[in-house]
């Protein structure tokens, strides 16, 4: 059984500077709509018995305690950018509760970087009360349990390696079995768009509504969304620029704008 907790949950949504921008009085910023406050970009998931995040940006912290976590399985790490993995030492309080070192999964450029950043995490003599990871370099589908499957989607952002991520986990009891998760991308090879076939849904890029040089805007996000012909999506990784209600109703009804807090429940309705 998997039971009722198969979900996704949106622990942020915003760009790398945050919603609201410290000193801005736009009228993002300046709202009152908790859709329109967003921490960094970052996922947690609990899937067939597991948990796992995806980036733990500098509001890990505040966003773990905001949606009361107490367990954390696995890392995926989708690039190294500040905004999503400057809470990395953070992680520290979920290696407290476990007796072997916290599994990490990104591309093997991101991890070296990664563990000269936090170098007193990585390697065979942690410190005691510290952050203890176990680094897992990876590029192919592999398994983070028996029932889930993970596959590196390698993207094109700025000049950093970026991944997004697809997860599958074929379970009689879940509706939404393959999604993929990718936050910062401004262009997918066809290699990867390969790998991102037959998705019940994706969460993508969708920055603003004008061009970046680094970043899908929400008009190249729709067009991905639709050459896929994916039945549910939602944007994330989104700037102050966008204002939640605008964003939805300029939206068809298959593709929404995630706001944190938000859970997308994977398992069927009547389970
Ligand atoms: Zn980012
Ligand atoms: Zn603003
Ligand atoms: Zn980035």
């Amino acid at each position: 059984m998997l039971g009722q907790s198969s979900q996704i949950t949106f622990l942020g949504t915003g760009t790398s500077v945050g919603v609201p921008v410290i000193g801005c009085n736009c009228e993002v910023c300046m709202s009152q709509d908790s859709k329109n406050k967003r921490l960094r970009s970052s996922i947690y998931v609990e899937l067939a018995g597991i948990s796992f995040l995806i980036d733990a940006g500098p509001d890990i912290r505040q966003q773990s305690l905001r949606a009361g976590l107490t367990q954390l399985d696995a890392v995926l790490i989708t690039h190294i950018h500040t905004d999503h993995i400057a809470g990395f030492d953070d992680l520290r309080a979920f290696c407290w509760r476990r007796e072997i070192p916290l599994p990490i999964y990104s591309h093997q450029e991101t991890l070296e970087k990664l563990s000269k950043t936090f170098h007193w995490g990585f390697g065979d003599t942690p410190y005691p009360g510290y952050l203890s990871v176990e680094a897992n370099s990876v590029t192919k589908t592999f398994q983070l349990s028996p029932q889930v499957q993970v596959t590196p989607l390698l993207v094109e952002h700025g000049s950093v390696v970026t991944y997004g991520y697809r997860v599958d986990c074929f379970h009689h009891d879940l509706k939404i079995q393959s999604w993929a998760y990718i936050s910062d991308v401004k262009n997918i090879s066809t290699q990867t768009l390969e790998k991102m076939q037959n998705l019940d849904l994706l969460i993508i890029d969708g920055l603003r509504w004008v061009e970046h040089p680094s970043h899908f805007n929400i008009e190249q996000a729709i067009t991905l969304i639709d050459q896929l012909a994916l039945p549910q999506a939602y944007l994330t990784h989104i700037s102050h620029e966008v204002e939640h209600n605008d964003l939805l109703s300029q939206l068809p009804d298959y593709i929404k704008p995630a706001y944190d807090g938000l859970t997308v429940k994977l398992v069927k309705n009547n389970e």
